[in-house]
């Protein structure tokens, strides 16, 4: 069993607030249990998102926390919404209504028990002390390899093969989100209930990932690599056709000397 009570004991309660002070939530432990950077479109897609309706400008790997989902207060209730990307997407976003700020994102892959902070898109008094524990989808990044990023931290490009969803689970900051509790307060996925509905943004999924932009690449090189072929095929046989000319002109040629030798020898043979 786990010791709930040592853990219960050691909680401080910490504030998500949005950056325009218009809602927030007050969690019962404010230590970030994970932390993670993640490349994915998702990611992106949102924050552009949130930033074409007044957020702040998009982090290029943001910064994932997540918390323990025990929520004690929630403040401004009526101007917080839940956003999904599209309607069969994983994840609810919860943001100011005002200032599009992200307080809270829920994913099914949590079990329940833990939600994501977003630093980069919103304000906290929280504690993010919490080591990185990995790099995520980072198939779906385009941009240059960050000579900063921490060589000794996994990095997953994606989780297609189950291998992979399973190295994740196994780090150590995952494990214990497995075990259930009791919350003090709410958890989020009651406060995403009690905001009745759920915005569908209905966004265009973005194909461009770095696989699809390989295979791309790797199609274009086949064209490129046939069409130099075809070239190279052509040359040949312009090449043959000049060579078959010439040759069959200096055979001409040697053939209507050796005609004219044979003629001053022996006289015109056609008269004969
Ligand atoms: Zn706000
Ligand atoms: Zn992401």
């Amino acid at each position: 069993m786990t010791q709930p009570n040592s853990e219960q004991r050691s909680e401080t309660s910490g504030t998500i607030r949005c950056l325009c002070g218009a809602c927030s939530i007050t969690v019962a432990n404010n230590q970030a249990s994970c932390y993670v950077r993640c490349g994915c479109n998702d990611c992106r897609q949102f924050a552009q998102y949130a930033h074409l309706k007044g957020g702040v400008s998009p982090v290029s790997l943001p910064r994932l926390f997540y918390f323990k989902s025990d929520i004690l207060t929630v403040e401004g209730k009526e101007n917080i919404k839940g956003l999904k990307l599209r309607a069969g997407g994983a994840s609810t976003r919860l943001c100011c209504k005002n200032c599009y700020s992200v307080l809270a994102v829920d994913h099914p892959a949590h079990w329940g028990n833990v939600f994501l902070m977003l630093p980069d898109y919103c304000s906290h008094d929280c504690d993010l002390t919490r080591p990185l524990s990995a790099y995520i989808n980072m198939s779906e990044f385009y941009a240059e390899e960050d000579p900063k990023w921490e060589p000794y931290v996994p990095l997953f490009e994606s989780f297609r093969f189950r291998r992979q969803r399973m190295q994740y689970n196994l780090l150590p900051d995952r494990i214990p989100w497995r075990d259930s509790f009791k919350p003090k307060g709410i958890r989020l996925s009651d406060l995403i209930k009690q905001l009745n509905t759920v915005e569908i943004l209905n966004l265009n999924e973005s194909k461009k990932s770095i696989p699809d932009l390989e295979e791309q690449i790797e199609n274009l090189n086949r064209d490129l690599r046939s069409l130099k072929n075809q070239l190279i095929l052509m040359r040949e046989i312009a090449d043959a056709s000049e060579f078959s000319k010439s040759k069959a002109q200096s055979e001409l040629i040697s053939l209507s000397e050796k005609l004219l030798h044979y003629e001053k020898r022996f006289g015109d043979t056609r008269s004969s």
